[in-house]
């Protein structure tokens, strides 16, 4: 029987939680789940009444666990509860040659881009397959693919978020969830434009310049992703369009891995 596949997203009825959602990429993909008509549930720091707001404009509850923390992120699974969909989203950088890379931050980096990843989703997978649907989405970056010099941790998570998807792909693949990757290149955030001042005065050079020849350098588009493509990415993950989309690692990059 042939059934026809919306390319819109209905995702009433639907739970979400988005980690590191209280900013950048994670909000913007919350902001199109809830356009999308899921209901969602926020993670992250941030200011009481920043976080106050955000709830009242996506009519959703938010849970700051600290996702490094294993006992925290079993509580937070605990209190949430069911979810239809996980957005593995919170991640950190630290940029330092590796003989002089702080040993806490790589554990930092490790428990948050990597481990708390598995946790999630070892939680939230049993309440997924009883209902034969679910959508995890990994946000990993350019840099599961490629490398760049100073960003041991960074490239090392990102590479083995990839393979975790993969391999829990395959694990669901006969559960009606699926796991994929979206890998963003460089992305328009708040982080991103503040960088811009300070590196026109430390290089002498105009904002054009530090634009297109240092944080585009490898973005043949010469454009930033920006978060609300990446939101869209996510929705359509959701769809039913894209119950075959599974195990992938989607670039939205501007073409930097083609490369
Ligand atoms: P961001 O700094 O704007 O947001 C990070 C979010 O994670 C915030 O909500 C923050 O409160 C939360 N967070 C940080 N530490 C946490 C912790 N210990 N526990 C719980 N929440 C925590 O970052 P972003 O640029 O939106 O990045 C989001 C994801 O996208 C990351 O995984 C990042 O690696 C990836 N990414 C970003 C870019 C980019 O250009 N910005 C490019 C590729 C991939």
């Amino acid at each position: 029987m042939h059934k026809q596949n919306s390319l819109v997203a209905d995702l009433q009825g639907k739970r979400a939680l988005v980690t590191g959602s209280t900013s950048g990429i994670g909000l913007a993909v919350a902001r199109a789940l809830h356009g999308a008509g899921a209901e969602v549930v926020l993670n992250g720091f941030g200011e009481e009444a920043e976080i106050a707001r955000l709830c009242e404009e996506l009519d959703a509850v938010h849970n700051g666990a600290n996702l490094m923390d294993p006992a925290a992120i079993e509580a937070m699974m605990e209190e949430v509860g069911p979810i239809d969909i996980l957005v593995n989203n919170a991640g950190m950088q630290h940029v330092a040659p590796v003989e002089d890379f702080p040993v806490e931050k790589w554990d930092a980096i490790v428990a948050l881009n990597l481990s708390a990843v598995f946790h999630t989703t070892r939680l939230a997978v049993p309440a997924m397959k009883e209902a034969g649907w679910g959508r995890i989405i990994n946000t990993a970056s350019a840099h599961s693919k490629q490398a760049s010099p100073f960003k041991s941790a960074y490239v090392s998570t990102k590479h083995a978020i990839d393979g975790f998807t993969k391999t829990i792909a395959l694990e669901l693949a006969q559960c009606g969830v699926t796991a994929n990757c979206i890998s963003p290149g460089y992305v328009w955030t708040p982080l991103v434009e503040g960088q811009i001042p300070d590196t026109m005065q430390a290089r002498s050079m105009t904002r054009e310049e530090v634009m297109n020849d240092v944080l585009l350098a490898k973005q043949p588009t010469k454009k930033f992703v920006q978060p609300e493509e990446v939101g869209a990415m996510a929705v359509f993950l959701c769809s039913d369009a894209a119950s075959n989309v599974t195990g992938a690692n989607w670039s939205i990059d501007g073409g930097w891995t083609a490369e």
